[in-house]
């Protein structure tokens, strides 16, 4: 790693709808106030996705979006190529979808994702739209996650695929495991928009532990723990 910390943004052009490009200005900020050097780096549509990123954030898309998300990365598998090699990569909402196997659009068309996650997604009767919290049960992480989900599709998670959180209250992947998120190899997926990593800083610092390979001195911010309470 150079000694810039280099966060790939992935595609805010298109999966840039919900508000997720704040995870990637939230790991940049936790590392700066640490004394560390980071910078954001944008891959849009117009350019190939770079692998030799430190980690990657993807945010949640429209249907529409999703679909020439899903084109350009698998177009250029540099996502696919620095996961393999265990960069840790946050998709969230619509990108697990993208990264899946298949997911079905609302109009009922269904689009082959890059399968990097063993997951497939179909549209459910109702939109869930609200506050979502649950327990983590990615070794690593022990604080309650908190977000707010807008989703129609539902996630069903395959056989190499694990869940990233079990519900509390709120609905997550939706099919009724009662799992949120996924989680398979470097990759995690959340349908938590928030911006997740704003509500939820010990996921943040998970990632950029994995991302450099050091365990971070501790950073708590009172305005955060206070939004952590409210939403609790
Ligand atoms: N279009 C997808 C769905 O409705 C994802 C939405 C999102 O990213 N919030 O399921």
């Amino acid at each position: 790693m150079s000694e810039t910390v280099r966060i790939g943004l992935v595609l805010p052009d298109v999966m840039g709808t919900y508000g997720d490009s704040g995870n990637a200005l939230v790991l940049r900020q936790r590392l700066l106030m640490r004394g560390i050097a980071a910078e954001v780096v944008s891959v849009t549509l117009s350019d190939p996705v770079p692998e030799s990123l430190d980690l990657y954030v993807l945010g949640g898309a429209e249907d529409s979006a999703q679909r020439l998300a899903t084109k350009h990365l698998a177009r250029y598998p540099g996502l696919q190529n620095a996961a393999s090699r265990g960069a840790p990569v946050l998709a969230i909402c619509a990108a697990i979808q993208v990264l899946g196997n298949w997911y079905e659009t609302s109009s009922g068309e269904r689009v082959d994702g890059v399968s990097m996650l063993d997951v497939t997604t179909a549209p459910q009767p109702t939109r869930s739209i609200g506050e979502v919290v649950s327990t983590p049960s990615l070794a690593g992480l022990t604080q309650k996650l908190t977000g707010f989900e807008n989703h129609r599709g539902g996630t069903t998670l395959g056989p190499s695929a694990t869940g990233f959180a079990r519900v509390a209250s709120g609905v997550g992947n939706g099919v009724g495991d009662g799992q949120e998120g996924v989680v398979q190899g470097s990759v995690i997926g959340t349908y938590m928009h928030g911006p997740a990593l704003a509500r939820n800083p010990e996921l943040a610092d998970y990632l950029l532990e994995k991302a450099m390979g050091v365990t971070l001195e501790p950073l708590v911010l009172e305005d955060v723990e206070q939004l952590r309470r409210e939403r609790l």
